[in-house]
């Protein structure tokens, strides 16, 4: 290979060596160092003259537009000859990131995708230009998700599921107090045995709180109850007072 396809790995293979910062974007220094050592030897290779004091950007902000092109292009030249072993490194994004836009930062139209393509270098820079668009993608999402009308929105149908969710329960209240009554007209309309029968019986149907005192069974049970519902009846009323403490008493006896 020649000098032109070979020294940017060269470069690359240089600064792992001497662990230069290649990070992109580095906070710190920017990976100056870095940075200007291939700046500096581009600039070499497409013939112009550079001094070793000038950095990156001195010597960027020095060239002329056609001067500029011709760094951009022996950049790309020697970008299309990286190996894969420099895939998805820093060092190589580093690199991409000073070339792309290739118009805005060197005032060359060309799309530097299709420069690349089908080299190591052109797989990291499809991969960050994915990465990028989702990127924007989720901040699009999430500006959405945060705007006024989405949050309002929210709000809206949070307060409709609680409307709902009041109006389901205020529905089965009234579902529940409707078979209750419908119990207690069944109980009224019974003697007082048949209803001694029905509690023995039917316990899960209500608490007997709800019963009224006139509709507590007040008569002899004896010919109402076998042993058995007279027990049950005596472990439903439990240890309740009042009249119901008076039935049980008359079961217990009877018992
Ligand atoms: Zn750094």
């Amino acid at each position: 290979m020649t000098e032109e396809q070979t020294w940017l790995e060269e470069t690359l293979e240089e600064a792992k060596l001497n662990h230069w910062c290649v990070r992109p974007s580095c906070t710190t220094c920017g990976s100056r160092h870095f940075r200007d050592t291939y700046l500096r030897r581009a600039a070499r290779v497409a013939g112009i003259e550079v001094a070793d004091h000038q950095d990156g950007r001195q010597i960027l902000e020095s060239l002329s537009l056609e001067e500029r092109a011709g760094m951009f292009e022996a950049l790309v030249a020697a970008a299309r000859h990286i190996e894969s072993k420099w895939q998805f490194t820093d060092a190589l994004e580093t690199i991409l990131q000073d070339l792309d836009p290739p118009f805005i930062k060197w005032g060359v139209v060309a799309v530097l995708r299709d420069l690349l393509e089908g080299t190591p270098a052109g797989d990291v820079l499809i991969s960050l230009e994915k990465e990028r668009q989702s990127y924007i993608a989720m901040q699009a999402a999430r500006a959405a998700y945060e705007s006024p009308e989405a949050v309002k929105q929210r709000r809206l149908e949070r307060q409709r599921e609680t409307e709902e969710w009041v109006a389901a329960r205020l529905e089965e209240k009234a579902e529940r107090d409707a078979s209750r009554q419908e119990f207690l007209n069944t109980l009224a309309a019974m003697s007082d045995a048949e209803r001694l029968l029905l509690l023995a019986t039917k316990e899960k149907y209500f608490p007997l709180e709800m019963i009224p005192d006139e509709l507590v069974p007040a008569g002899d049970t004896s010919n109402s109850l076998n042993a058995k519902q007279c027990e049950q009846l005596i472990r439903i009323i439990g240890k309740r007072k009042r009249l119901w403490r008076r039935l049980r008493k008359r079961l217990e006896v009877q018992r």
